[in-house]
């Protein structure tokens, strides 16, 4: 099958959404009208993000504000693949969660109950935590030292979030802080893992070879689509330059200047 036969076949379009349908505070201007024309196909997308600070409503708001209206089944984030997968394996564990009252919400939505007595904690969550202070960190390290066999879980494995000046350090970089300490190291869950576009696909019953992970970086956003079998689609609407795609071992199945070129293959 040619590039337009795959494209067109699709019926699962999984965005990611700084550096692929908009930049920050600036939607690109194909976005709606992609959007549009995938639904008008009959095929779906969903966004996916790493990003566990922000709620699926925060992001709802952010894309309402973009000029996009989104609905919370329209989202695939760490926080929800990170609660799908503590209902999966720690089932009515109590949490400590290292995170944004966003994330705290997503997971107590799921039924999960958060303490911050460390004597009941079960499992440890760490997300990235734009609320963070020096009192969790301190009962975080308390926990990995003194109850070893606790799970210990990170949303995503990002080391920094991208902000208009440069960028913050995430949660991979708060998670080696406290390897340095414990050196315990967390099971991730967010890309480039696989569980983000396997919980999608299970969602909507599409099989991999019908699903496409569309992204500006390759080292999360391809890994994770390579990881689940999926189509990938590389984007330079981003991060990623000509540069660091030659030098890459990891390549997408295409590569395209910016998701608009999908508009013309549909
Ligand atoms: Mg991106």
């Amino acid at each position: 099958m040619n590039k337009q036969e795959i494209i067109k076949g699709l019926k699962l379009y999984l965005f990611d959404m700084d550096g692929t349908l908009y930049l920050g505070d600036r939607l690109y201007d194909f976005t709606p009208t992609l959007l549009e024309k995938i639904k008008a196909n009959g095929a779906k997308y969903m966004f996916m993000t790493n990003n566990s600070s922000k709620s699926v409503l925060d992001y709802i708001k952010k894309l309402d504000k973009l000029g996009i209206k989104a609905e919370y089944d329209d989202f695939i984030t760490s926080s929800q693949a990170t609660a799908y997968y503590l209902e999966k394996y720690h089932k009515n564990a109590t949490l400590y969660v290292c995170g944004t009252n966003s994330l705290k919400e997503e997971l107590q939505r799921a039924g999960f109950k958060i303490t911050e007595d460390l004597d009941l904690v079960e499992c440890i969550v760490m997300g990235f935590d734009t609320e963070l202070t020096f009192k969790k960190l301190h009962d975080v390290s308390k926990l990995l030292l003194t109850r070893k066999d606790i799970p210990y879980i990170a949303t995503n494995p990002d080391y920094v979030c991208p902000t208009e000046f440069g960028s913050v350090p995430d949660c991979g970089s708060v998670c080696d802080m406290l390897y340095n300490v414990s050196k315990r190291r967390p099971i991730v869950i967010g890309k480039p893992e696989a569980l983000m576009p396997q919980l999608a696909m299970e969602k909507l019953c599409v099989d991999k070879t019908k699903t496409a992970v569309i992204g500006d970086r390759i080292y999360t956003d391809i890994k994770s689509g390579i990881n689940a079998g999926t189509v990938t689609i590389l984007v330079m609407s981003g991060e990623t330059t000509y540069e660091i795609l030659n030098n890459s071992e990891e390549k997408p199945n295409f590569v395209m200047e910016s998701a608009k070129e999908i508009i013309d293959l549909l």
